[in-house]
């Protein structure tokens, strides 16, 4: 009985086989003749220029433009005022996304609350998260944060922030392999520049006198330039802007102000400025006059068009309102005279919210 089973069942086998590649073979021919334009295997295609890509933030999209030239069409999602820690992607962002042909955002949880849509997103092509692809050594992890998380403001320091133009190049050029020598043309151009910029913070920066090299701000987006440039940074909230500032911080932060005599705080174009104002009305009551320095772009750039509205121009802005505002020395203008004067663009003090603040102009350019 065993033996007359184990005799025939190959046969069995061999018979559904080719009953099964009959069917199979059957199938590929009608396939065929129903669609003779059945995508190839092989290495991807070119892409055609102009392709799309999507940033996330300005900061990112900015390097992007700037390495992709007229290869590429770039879409920023969040424009200047918008909040990257608290910004829900909307369906229109989604339909952008999957829409481009590559994306690039900031990562190390920056855009928190766009984790999902951006797995979705990336399981159809490129994606790249500009931060996570630097080294090891160019992210810094918060002294007092028991999470794990780095910090994702690499931006603030230009010599780290720099580096992902080269990130930026790499990824284009794999993409788009007929681009690659412009990209490294373009990148190099940007890196001089980013260079300048870091050269030019370095010596303004220098100038604050050194008792009062701290950067009391409305959250904690400053580190990386406070490490490369040899500042405190007190953020009244913490990394991200999801958690509330208690009594106690304030507090905390009012001794500093009073004790070390510090004669400004910062209000920043994407945070809301009560807690900055509390601190102010908290060091007057002890009998210390403290100002608002002015506003600086921490999340986000300045106005698409404006020279605020790239990377350059918003450290520009940032370290020439810092150097001018701590007693340091900085041209009213910045390191190329491009900056708007304080009186042409009012501070926006009171950052709004950004539910009400979608970016709307912020388009391909
Ligand atoms: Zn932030």
């Amino acid at each position: 009985m065993m033996r007359h089973l184990t005799l025939h069942a190959p046969t069995l086998r061999a018979a559904l086989l080719l009953l099964a590649a009959a069917f199979l073979a059957a199938v590929a021919a009608c396939s065929e003749r129903s669609s003779p334009d059945a995508p190839k295997t092989g290495p991807a295609a070119q892409p055609s220029v102009p392709y799309r890509a999507v940033a996330t933030v300005g900061m990112v999209g900015d390097i992007v433009r700037r390495v992709a030239g007229d290869r590429a069409k770039v879409w920023v999602l969040m424009g200047s005022g918008v909040d990257p820690h608290l910004y829900k992607p909307t369906r229109a962002d989604v339909s952008a996304m999957l829409e481009a042909d590559i994306v690039f955002y900031n990562g190390l949880m920056l855009e928190g609350k766009m984790t999902d849509a951006l797995v979705r997103v990336a399981a159809t092509r490129p994606v790249h998260a500009v931060t996570e692809l630097l080294e090891e050594t160019d992210r810094l992890r918060p002294k007092e944060d028991a999470s794990g998380h780095y910090d994702p403001h690499v931006w603030m320091d230009p010599v780290r922030w720099g580096r992902t133009v080269d990130v930026v190049r790499d990824r284009l050029s794999a993409f788009d392999p007929a681009g690659a020598a412009a990209y490294s043309a373009n990148a190099e151009r940007l890196s001089g520049e980013i260079r300048s910029l870091h050269e030019y913070a370095a010596g303004v920066l220098a100038t604050v006198p050194e008792r009062s090299r701290v950067l009391v701000t409305a959250h904690d987006a400053f580190n990386y330039l406070a490490s490369r440039y040899g500042f405190e940074v007190l953020g009244i909230q913490g990394l991200s802007t999801e958690s509330e500032a208690g009594v106690q911080d304030i507090e905390r932060i009012v001794r500093v102000l009073v004790e070390r005599a510090i004669p400004a705080v910062f209000v920043e174009t994407t945070v809301a400025d009560r807690n900055v104002r509390a601190l102010i009305a908290g060091a007057k009551a002890k009998g210390q006059d403290v100002i608002i320095g002015g506003s600086l772009f921490s999340d986000a750039m300045g106005a698409p068009g404006t020279y605020e509205g790239t990377y350059i121009g918003m450290i520009d802005h940032n370290v020439t309102t810092i150097a001018r505002a701590l007693g340091g020395r900085a041209p009213e203008r910045g390191m190329s005279g491009r900056l708007a004067t304080p009186e042409s663009t009012a501070p926006s003090g009171s950052a709004r919210p950004a539910s009400t603040d979608r970016p709307s102009a912020e388009g391909a350019r």
